[in-house]
Parts: C-alpha cells; sequence; structure tokens
C-alpha cells in the first residue's frame, strides 16, 4: 500500500457507546494482520487539551510518550494496539482554532476573511494527513469524539464529507449507533438509527459500514431494517453486542467480519492473514480466572470510574497476564480516617493511591497509607500517591509530625514534598507540568529493579511537585529507600520501604505503559505480591 487508508468512526443516537473500543478493535484487527495501524481522536471541545479538565468532567487525562496531554480513548488505543501514540494522535478543537488564529495573526491569510469552510476544515483535514505524510501509517482510524447533529462536531463533519469527497477510494465511515431494546413489546428499536443516519446524509455523508450496541442480539429482519433505511448492504450491518470485557471487542468485531467489509470501501481488496493468537490465549486466561484479588483504589474522584481508567485496566492486564482476576474496591479518600480505614481495607489484598491535585481527601489518603504500612498490605502509590506515601512516613516514622507538601500548605515548616526548581515561574496552568517520558535508573536490590529486570527505565510524568531532597538523609536513614532517580534532575521517582513485603511509590504514571498484551512490571510484580501473602 503506497499511500495511507482512512476509516472515519462517527457516533450517533448518544455518547458513551464506546467508539474508542470500537475503534481501537478495528486497528486491532488491522494490525494483527500486519497493517501499520494508528488511531487519531478529533475532540469537538474548545479546550486546547484536555489537561486543564477536572477529572469529573472527562475523565483521565492520558499522557503520551512525548508530553501531549490527551483524551483517555488514547490509552485504549495503546493498550489494544500496542504501540505508542504522538502529540498527532489528539486534536481537538481547540488547538485547530488555535493554529488557525495564531496564522491570521501572522498576516498567513493576508487579505482573506479567515472562516470555518475552508480554513477550520483544511486545517483538520491537515492534522489527519500529518500522520500519513510524517508517519507513514498505513491505515490511519479517526474517531470523531461526540455525537452527530452536535453543533460542535459539524466542523469535522465537513472536513469529513471533504475528505471523502477527495479521496473516495480511501475512506470508508463506520457510524456507532444505539439499538435500544423495549421491554414493554420486546422489540429493537431502529428509529433512532435511521435518524442519525439522516443528520449524517443532511451533512453529505453516507455511512458505510453501521455498528449497533446492543443488549439483544440483533434479527435478521432487524439487519436487513437498517441496511435498507440507510442505505448501507446486509453484510454492513455489524452488531455490537455488550461483552463480558472490552478485550473480547476485536474477536466480536472479526467474527462479523467487520475488518473485511471495511477494507473492501478502502480497496484493499485482499486482507493479509491474521495472527492473533497470543490475544486470544490472554483473553481465555482472563475469561477463566483461578483466583480472584480485591484491589483498593483510594482516590478522590472514584465517583466516575474513567478517572482512573489506566490504572484499572493495568490491574486486569496484570492479573490476566498471571491468570488471575482483579475486583477493585473504589474507595473514597475523604471519607478516610485512622478509625475506619481498617474496615475499609479489610477486604483488600492490595492497595492503590492514586495520582490527584489539591488537598481534598489528602488526609484520608494519608490515613491509607499509615495502614498498609503498619498491616504490610502490598501498596502501589501512583504519583500524588507516592508523595503521599513519603509525607505519611516522614510524619510518622521520621517524626516530623506536621510536615506537608507545599501543594497542601504552603506555610509547612516540614516542606518534604515541594515544587519543582523549574515550576516556580511558570504562571500559566496549561501544558506547562513536568509531562511525557524521562529516564530513570534504578537501584539493584530493589523490589523495583526485581520486577523491572533492568537498570535503566523509561515512564512517562505528570506533575509539579517532588520529594524534596533537602530531607533525603532523615528519610534513608529511617528505612525509606530511593529505588529510582533521575540523574539529570537528582529527582527521586522511586520510594520503597525496608521492612515491608511489598510497598512501592512512583512519581510516573506505570498505567500509561502497560497493554493488554504488554502488561506493566510494576503492576505484575504488585499483583504477585497478593499471591505471596
Ligand atoms: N499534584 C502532584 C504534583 O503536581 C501530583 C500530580 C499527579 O498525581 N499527577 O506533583
Amino acid at each position: 500500500m503506497s499511500e495511507s487508508k482512512f476509516i472515519f468512526v462517527t457516533g450517533g443516537v448518544t455518547s458513551s457507546l464506546g467508539k474508542g473500543i470500537v475503534a481501537s478493535s478495528l486497528g486491532n484487527l488491522f494490525q494483527s494482520r500486519g497493517y501499520n495501524t494508528t488511531i487519531l481522536k478529533l475532540d469537538p471541545y474548545l479546550n486546547v487539551d484536555p489537561g486543564t479538565l477536572n477529572p469529573y468532567e472527562h475523565g483521565e487525562c492520558y499522557v503520551t510518550q512525548d508530553g501531549a496531554e490527551t483524551d483517555l480513548d488514547l490509552g485504549h488505543y495503546e493498550r489494544f494496539l500496542n504501540i505508542p501514540t504522538t502529540q498527532l494522535n489528539n486534536v481537538t478543537t481547540g488547538s485547530v482554532y488555535q493554529s488557525v488564529i495564531d496564522r491570521e495573526r501572522k498576516g498567513d491569510f493576508l487579505g482573506k476573511t479567515v472562516q470555518i469552510i475552508p480554513h477550520i476544515t483544511d486545517e483538520i483535514k491537515n492534522r489527519i494527513l500529518a500522520l500519513e505524510t510524517k508517519k507513514k501509517f498505513e491505515i490511519i482510524i479517526v474517531e470523531i469524539g461526540g455525537t452527530v447533529g452536535d453543533i460542535e462536531s459539524l466542523p469535522y463533519i465537513e472536513a469529513l464529507r471533504q475528505f471523502k469527497f477527495e479521496r473516495k477510494d480511501d475512506v470508508a465511515v463506520v457510524h456507532l449507533t444505539l439499538l435500544p431494546y423495549l421491554s414493554s413489546t420486546g422489540e429493537i428499536k431502529t428509529k433512532p438509527t435511521q435518524h442519525s443516519v439522516k443528520t449524517m446524509l443532511q451533512s453529505g455523508v453516507q455511512p458505510d459500514v453501521i455498528v449497533c450496541r446492543t443488549e439483544h442480539s440483533l434479527t435478521e429482519m432487524v439487519k436487513n431494517k437498517i441496511a435498507l433505511f440507510c442505505n448501507v448492504e446486509y453484510k454492513c450491518v455489524i452488531e455490537s453486542i455488550n461483552a463480558d470485557t472490552i478485550y473480547e471487542v476485536p474477536l466480536l468485531m472479526l467474527n462479523q467480519k467487520l475488518d473485511q467489509v471495511v477494507s473492501e470501501k478502502i480497496g484493499v481488496s485482499k486482507l493479509k492473514k491474521i495472527n492473533n493468537s497470543i490475544w486470544k490465549k490472554r483473553l481465555q486466561k482472563l475469561k477463566n480466572p483461578n483466583e480472584v484479588f480485591t484491589v483498593g483504589i483510594v482516590g478522590k474522584y472514584v465517583e466516575l470510574k474513567d478517572s482512573y481508567k489506566s490504572i484499572y485496566e493495568s490491574l486486569i492486564h496484570a492479573a490476566a497476564f498471571l491468570g488471575k482476576g482483579i475486583k477493585v474496591k473504589w474507595i473514597h479518600s475523604e471519607k478516610l480516617n485512622n478509625h475506619n480505614i481498617k474496615n475499609h481495607l479489610s477486604d483488600c489484598q492490595g492497595v492503590v493511591v492514586a495520582p490527584g491535585f489539591g488537598d481534598r481527601g489528602i488526609d484520608g489518603k494519608i490515613a491509607a497509607v499509615k495502614c498498609v504500612r503498619e498491616n504490610k498490605i502490598p501498596f502501589l502509590g501512583i504519583c500524588l500517591g507516592m508523595q503521599v506515601a513519603v509525607i505519611e512516613f516522614f510524619r510518622n516514622v521520621c517524626g516530623y509530625t506536621t510536615a506537608h507538601s507545599t501543594e497542601m500548605d504552603s506555610h509547612t515548616k516540614y516542606p518534604i514534598i515541594d515544587l519543582m526548581k523549574n515550576q516556580s515561574n511558570v504562571i500559566n496552568k496549561g501544558g506547562t507540568m513536568r509531562l511525557g517520558s524521562y529516564e530513570c535508573t534504578l537501584l539493584k536490590k530493589t523490589k523495583s529493579f526485581e520486577a523491572y529486570q533492568k537498570l535503566t527505565i523509561h515512564e512517562r510524568h505528570r506533575h509539579r511537585y517532588e520529594l524534596n531532597n533537602e530531607y533525603k538523609a532523615d528519610l534513608i536513614s529511617n528505612g525509606m529507600i530511593m529505588a529510582g532517580c533521575n540523574k539529570d534532575l537528582g529527582l527521586i521517582e522511586i520510594v520503597e520501604i525496608s521492612d515491608h513485603p511489598w510497598f512501592i511509590g512512583v512519581q510516573f504514571h506505570p498505567e500509561y505503559q502497560s497493554s493488554f498484551i504488554n502488561p506493566h512490571p510494576l503492576f505484575i510484580s504488585f499483583v504477585n505480591a497478593f499471591l505471596k501473602k
């Protein structure tokens, strides 16, 4: 294949249908057939990136190797494709407008009226084409966020219309819709799907394939009806029924030949043979665990599970690899204190203290760390979770009872966690944290080294604060191990505790680098610690 082929994934009827999972599954199938594949997310909001969004608004903010703060769907893309994405893989309306307006100010359009069509739509098309020209992917899947009919997504649908017109033979459109089931009559209804396809037609786009989210299997009659009313072939009506796990979706799509029908639309006449045996084996292990563990995730956004998506999935990956199952117990940090904590954690074989910002729920997190440290429960602290572990240790083991992070208490006498030096002059909040992949050197004879089995690792970051090196000696003499360090900055990346079966705090986010096929070594080691116990 000389030029790239493009598959657009749009959504109709409602949001949250799992477009990201369908896009990832399709990508997974093409990749398993040996095509160099990537997935791009177009997000219709005006934020330049989701880095400034509260997780309640938008779930987790995912960070790429090259330091872009992106939509959580990119996490799915990496988990299903097992290759890194980059800042080219997430486009927001905010970033599109920003570059067009910057160019207008420079005078690039002198004399011209700058308009949504063609300037914004051109910019959108150029962002998509960058993955063809700069990265040479064979298959580029483009997921358009939101639901067709939204005012916000109109420029994207228009860009898609132009794209399809200009590259007719290289473009397929997969439309994902919801088929509601009426229990009173026992019927699956197709009308909302018909309407959402009509909405697309009003914008000049005819979907090639309809993927139907449904709780019940589609009858031949329902499929025929959708085919007739939505102008698609019968074989292009694909059912996406609720699955036990998202990792089953690629196989459910394969069974219905989704990749086959899509490839016909983009002129790939003979698909290469599929090789997905590892995926299938891992899925079998995931679906048939010989033991199930409970892991407590302590955080302040637990009402919205998407806030900790990558951590959840990383636990699942590691457990599946070991033939185990994981049940997550979501624990609200605001509800925890030293009196009730033991009760909350009594059924947990391990505890994760989650990343976060600000002081809401911080005391509960400290109480959780105290409990797992004293009771020798396996513990993984991630980013803020690591910082909290250090605060707790410095207070309760080293004896500096009023120590804190300057993020929560700017006047603390013992700033055990403090702002990184190069952050002190930062004023703008957007995109200014320490972001992306950095090197970390491990100490031999530590649990971390045992997990990674190498001295130099690379992990992704998203933080402004760090362990204050002034107090390092105190921590070490009391039994804390500085197990990993970024040598360039002298920044402590990993702490452990010597007299504990498994207690690790990491300044970075291992959860951004775990995939279904390639689970993260730290998570594997963490789950393994439950077995040893
Ligand atoms: N708030 C902390 C910092 O900025 C931790 C950030 C995080 O958990 N991602 O350093």
